[in-house]
C-alpha cells in the first residue's frame, strides 16, 4: 500500500494488489444484528460469522495470502521426517533473521511453552515491555512471575510518542539490581506490543535491551509475531532507517535477540508457529521438547502446506508495499474516529484501531464492563465484530471481585490485506453515529462466567433494554439503509 497524492492535495491510502478470490459478505439489517448479538450472550466470540460483516476480531490466521503462497501449498513435500518444506522454510528464516536453528512448533502459544519449560524456573521473574495472554500464562504454569517495564508513555492512551512498546532501561537496570541475574529467567521484548495498542518498538531500543542483556548474560527473547508492523514503524518513524531495506531491519534484530519465535498466524499471513536461535545449548534443550508436545522436528504440528505458506509469506514480508497496509488502514480508520471527537488510542499503531471505551461511554460504570457493552454496541450499529480488551479479558482475584483493567479499549482489528478503504469508511461513519447517540449504550452483567478465559465463553445479559433503544434510533436516522 502506499499513500498517494490527489488532486485535492490529500494523500489517500491507494492499494497496491488487486483481488482475485472474493468472500461474499454479508450484512443482516439492524434488527438482525441486534437479535444476534443477543442470541451470542452479548459476546463477539460467540457470534457465527455468517452473521458478521466486517470481521474484525483478530488478524490471527486470517491474513489475506498471496497468489504465490496458495501456488507454493501444492508443491510442499509431505513426509514425516526430513521433508523438503521444511529444508525451504529453514534457508528462508535463516536468510531472512540470520540465526542458525529453525524448531517448528504449531503456534504462538505453543513456542511459548517450549521456550518457558526451557527458561523459567520456579520463583525466576521474566522482565518484558508487556504481557501477552499466552506468554504470562506459560510462565505462570512454569512457576515463574512477569513483571513489565515498559516506559510509562507506553500505557498512556493518548500520546505522541513514535514508540511506546519501548522498555524503560532505567526499570531494566533497577530490576536487574534488585532481583540479580540469577533471579531472572529472561528478558523479552514483544515487538508490536499487542495489548497496549500494536504499539512499535525501536530499533535504538532493542539494541541497548540487547547489550544489557548480553552484558549480565540473561538471554533475550524477541516475539516477533507482530513484527511485520513494526518493521514498517522502524522504517518510516526511525530516522536512521528512512533508506534500509526491510530485510536489513530483521536480520538485525535477530542478531541482537538469543531466542526469537512467532506466531506464523500473524507473521508469514499463514497459520503455524517458529522459534530461532544461534546458541548451542538452548537449542539443544529446546530440541528435546518439540516432539514431546508438538511433532517430529521437522514439521513440529504444521501442515507442511502452511509451512510452504509461511516461507513464502516471510519472504514477501519484506517488502515494504506489502506491510504497509494494515498500518496505513489504522491510521486512515483513526483519524476519521478522531475527525468525529471519537476517542482513540494515539499514536494510531499496527494491528488494529483502538478505541477508548472509558471515554466513549464515561457514563458506564467500569464493573459493567463498559468496553464489553461498547463493543456489543459496535456490533448492532455497524456488524462490524471487535474484541473487548478490559475488565471482561481480566480474570477475577481471588476473593471473587473484580480485577479492573487497566485500559477499557475495543479493538478492532485490521488482518492484512483483507480489506478496502471503503469498509475502513463505512466502520468509521457508523462508530461515529454511535458516539453521538452514546448515552443510549448500557452496562452488561454475566448470566454465565467461566472461572478461566471468560472472555472466551462468558455470556451477558444488559442492564435495561438498551440495544432495543438503539435499533429504534437507527432506523430512525438511518430510514430503511442496512
Ligand atoms: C498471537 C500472539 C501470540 C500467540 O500466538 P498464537 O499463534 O495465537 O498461539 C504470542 N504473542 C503475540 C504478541 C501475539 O500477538
Amino acid at each position: 500500500m502506499s499513500k498517494i497524492k490527489f488532486l485535492s492535495g490529500e494523500n489517500i491510502p491507494l492499494e497496491m494488489h488487486k483481488v482475485r478470490m472474493v468472500q461474499k459478505l454479508n450484512l443482516l439489517p439492524v434488527e438482525e444484528r441486534a437479535q444476534k448479538m443477543e442470541e451470542a450472550g452479548y459476546n463477539t466470540f460467540l457470534l457465527k460469522n455468517r452473521d458478521v460483516f466486517l470481521d474484525m476480531l483478530t488478524d490471527s490466521g486470517v491474513n489475506a495470502m498471496s497468489e504465490n503462497q496458495y501456488a507454493a501449498m501444492m508443491q510442499a513435500d509431505d513426509s514425516y521426517a526430513g521433508s523438503e518444506t521444511f529444508y525451504r522454510l529453514e534457508k528462508v528464516l535463516q536468510e531472512t533473521f540470520g540465526l542458525k536453528y529453525f524448531l517448528p512448533a504449531h503456534q504462538g502459544r505453543a513456542c511459548e511453552n517450549i521456550i518457558a519449560r526451557t527458561l523459567v524456573t520456579p520463583g525466576s521473574v521474566a522482565l518484558m515491555n508487556y504481557h501477552f495472554t499466552t506468554t504470562k500464562a506459560h510462565i505462570t504454569l512454569c512457576g515463574g512471575t512477569v513483571e513489565e517495564i515498559i516506559g510509562d508513555e507506553g500505557l498512556k492512551v493518548q500520546s505522541s510518542a513514535p514508540f511506546k512498546g519501548d522498555i524503560d532501561l532505567d526499570k531494566l537496570n533497577e530490576a536487574i539490581k534488585r532481583l540479580g541475574k540469577d533471579k531472572i529467567s529472561f528478558v523479552r521484548i514483544e515487538a508490536g506490543t499487542n495489548l497496549v495498542g500494536g504499539q512499535p518498538v525501536s530499533m535504538k531500543n532493542i539494541r541497548e535491551v540487547s547489550r544489557i542483556c548480553r552484558g549480565e548474560g540473561i538471554p533475550l527473547v524477541f516475539d516477533a509475531s507482530l513484527l511485520a508492523d513494526n518493521l514498517y514503524f522502524i522504517k518510516t518513524r526511525e530516522e536512521e532507517f528512512k533508506n534500509a531495506e526491510i530485510i536489513d531491519i530483521a536480520r538485525e534484530i535477530g542478531s541482537l535477540s538469543d531466542i526469537f519465535y512467532f506466531s506464523a498466524r500473524k507473521l508469514g499471513a499463514a497459520r503455524g508457529g517458529a522459534i530461532l536461535t544461534s546458541d548451542d545449548k538452548l537449542h539443544t534443550r529446546m530440541l528435546e521438547l518439540v516432539p514431546l508436545f508438538e511433532g517430529f522436528i521437522t514439521y513440529g504440528g504444521m501442515s507442511v502446506r502452511e509451512m510452504e505458506a509461511i516461507a513464502v509469506g516471510i519472504r514477501e514480508t519484506m517488502d515494504i508495499e506489502v506491510i504497509s497496509q494494515t498500518p496505513i488502514f489504522v491510521e486512515a480508520l483513526a483519524k476519521e474516529l478522531i475527525a468525529k471527537g471519537v476517542p482513540v488510542v494515539t499514536p494510531p499503531g499496527g494491528l488494529g484501531c483502538h478505541v477508548d471505551a472509558s471515554r466513549f461511554c464515561d457514563h458506564i460504570p467500569q464493573e459493567q464492563y463498559i468496553a464489553g457493552s461498547l463493543n456489543a454496541a459496535i456490533f448492532i450499529a455497524s456488524g462490524v465484530r471487535g474484541m473487548e480488551r478490559g475488565t471482561m479479558s481480566e480474570q477475577r482475584n481471588e476473593d471473587g471481585s473484580e480485577r479492573m483493567a487497566e485500559m477499557e479499549l475495543v479493538r478492532l482489528a485490521i488482518p492484512k490485506r483483507v480489506f478496502t478503504l471503503s469498509q475502513i469508511k463505512y466502520t468509521a461513519d457508523r462508530i461515529s453515529w454511535l458516539f453521538e447517540n452514546r448515552r443510549l449504550i448500557g452496562g452488561l452483567k454475566f448470566v454465565q462466567e467461566p472461572s478461566v478465559l471468560r472472555f472466551f465463553f462468558g455470556r451477558l445479559q444488559p442492564f435495561g433494554n438498551w440495544p432495543d433503544l438503539l435499533v429504534k434510533q437507527f432506523r430512525k436516522d438511518f430510514g430503511e439503509s442496512l
